[in-house]
């Protein structure tokens, strides 16, 4: 039996799954939380099993990055009576705030429109309210006891936890957190990867080095692969951006709001400053979230990587650039056949302005669609880029005429090698956990550290307690 005082850890979330992350450090003295992430996709459904801790007795939560899977519980912990402190980096707070705001029109949306369905026939009891509400969320942030952790300073999170915050590269504000506690008066060290960059991109700097720890609970979503260079992705990107202006079309670009839309922006204006953008051309950044996101990375432009600051002006702007402010101005892209790139959101494709821009542009073969990033099955997005010929939008069948691209190398995580290097640099790594990833990528990443780093690797389950 281990002794009650001992240390140990249990993952709520990102076990075996990719989103919800969620972790619980208990130790002598103190419980704290290592983000409080949303289950999404398919695990959605998760999100409304009570967690099973008791909420008034969390003393802390630590926040890696402002990503909906490392932040979107936050809500619910507050309404079960959460009182203590959120530690984060400056700008997560800002991301957090955008994406949690998002979250919560989101899901009122959905209430309102089932309920309404519902209403039709009767049944509008039975559906089921939003987890959270534009409402809970400013409330929050209102109550919330809010503590900035820079890079490389360590903060006293309470009476025996220390945590050290290093640069992950993921997105802005990400980080991979050091904690230091004490058992039975000794200093011990886990560390927490959060996610991960992919170093192989045009805006963040690369992963810091890590130094050594007793534990490592490490995500593995990309563990069974590479990805594509970045340098070649970015130029079949231009090159699908300048044929299909030169052919008279536009392009319609799905993007997510957080890091891909201004990596994208990022090419574009290189491109507009090396004159392969025509002067004429438009370039529309349709996605409400995506200019918030865009200016929180221009508040924060020193924590961008270096080549990306050498711009005399901003990295995100450029003469071809418009900031599309509301759905009245999204509608007047309608009208335009030729000569725009349009990127907007959903990532995925699964709502938002994107399906409009797909409607008035899917149908004509001088037209390109761009997916930069991942398709999750079920989606409309996975739909086209496997060949659908006809797909319905807004209850329309359209032809897939449009000319399908897909890029594959501007992932935000890092791939197979750099898991493996990042984990090699460790001057001391005892143990080793893989957290957020999907168990049979998990399981590829296990056989290949376990051989190449000759240590034992162990796939954590959902509420399993690790005793460290
Ligand atoms: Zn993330
Ligand atoms: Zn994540």
């Amino acid at each position: 039996m281990a002794d009650k005082k001992q240390t140990y850890e249990q993952s709520h979330g990102a076990a075996k799954v990719v989103t919800g992350s969620a972790h619980l450090l208990v130790t002598e003295k103190s419980k704290i939380l290592i983000d409080c992430g949303m289950f999404q996709g398919k695990n959605e459904y998760m999100n409304d099993e009570p967690f099973e801790f008791d909420a008034k007795k969390i003393d802390a939560v630590i926040l890696t990055h402002g990503h909906l899977d490392h932040v979107g519980r936050l809500p619910l912990l507050y309404k079960l009576g959460f009182k203590g402190k959120i530690y984060a980096h400056p700008i997560t707070f800002d991301i957090a705030k955008i994406v949690l705001m998002d979250s919560g029109k989101l899901q009122e949306e959905e209430y309102e429109t089932k309920y309404k369905k519902a209403q039709r026939v009767g049944k509008e009891k039975l559906i089921k309210k939003p987890l959270y509400t534009k409402d809970d969320v400013k409330a929050m942030f209102k109550k919330m006891k809010k503590n900035f952790i820079e890079y490389k300073k360590p903060v006293k999170i309470t009476k025996d936890i220390k945590a050290t915050f290093k640069d992950a590269g993921h997105i802005l504000g990400s980080a991979f957190v050091e904690i230091d506690y004490k058992e039975f008066g000794i200093t011990k060290r886990v560390v927490f990867s959060g996610d991960l960059g992919n170093k192989d991109n045009n805006i963040l700097p690369e992963v810091k080095k890590p130094t050594y720890t007793d534990a490592l609970f490490i995500e593995s979503t990309y563990g069974d692969r590479n990805h594509k260079s970045f340098e070649d992705s970015k130029k079949e990107f231009k090159k699908v951006i300048v044929d299909t202006l030169i052919n008279g079309g536009n392009v319609v670009i799905p993007s997510f709001a957080i890091e891909r839309a201004q990596q994208l922006l990022c090419i574009l204006k290189e491109m507009s400053e090396e004159k392969s953008l025509p002067k004429d051309a438009k370039v529309f950044l349709d996605s409400p979230m995506a200019t918030k996101v865009t200016n929180v990375y221009k508040k924060w432009d020193h924590f961008l990587r270096k080549n990306c600051q050498k711009y005399k002006n901003h990295p995100f702007e450029f003469p071809q650039l418009r900031l599309v402010k509301d759905v009245e101005e999204s509608k007047k892209i309608n009208s335009i056949t030729r000569g725009a790139v349009i990127i907007a959101g959903s990532g995925m494709c699964n709502g938002g302005r994107i399906l409009h821009h797909f409607k008035h542009n899917i149908w004509n073969h001088k037209n390109s669609i761009l997916f930069v990033g991942y398709q999750a099955e079920g989606t409309l997005g996975r739909k086209i880029i496997d060949g659908a010929r006809y797909v319905r939008i807004y209850h329309e069948e359209m032809a897939v005429k449009a000319k399908i691209y897909t890029i594959n190398g501007f992932s935000a995580h890092a791939g197979q090698n750099e898991l493996l290097e990042w984990m090699n640099e460790f001057k001391e790594l005892n143990r080793i956990f893989l957290i957020h990833g999907e168990y049979d990528k998990q399981l590829v990443l296990k056989k290949v550290t376990e051989e190449k780093l000759n240590k034992p690797v162990h796939i954590v389950e959902m509420r399993e307690k690790i005793y460290l």
